[in-house]
């Protein structure tokens, strides 16, 4: 399982800053999270300012 950015990601990179295992990278039309990586910390969806984080199924 890991965390998912949706949509609704405005880049505003508050959740790359945070990962501790750098599984997040900035995309084309908002940032991504690398499965193979996370460790479902959830350090990012608690900075998310939209959001726009939630964990996976
Ligand atoms: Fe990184 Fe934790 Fe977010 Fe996974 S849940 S992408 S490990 S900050």
């Amino acid at each position: 399982m890991a965390y998912k950015i949706n949509s609704e990601c405005i880049k505003c990179g508050a959740c790359a800053s945070v990962c501790p295992v750098d599984a997040i990278s900035e995309g084309n039309t908002q940032y991504d999270i690398d499965p193979g990586l996370c460790i479902d910390c959830g350090a990012c969806a608690a900075v998310c300012p939209v959001g726009a984080i939630s964990p996976g199924e």
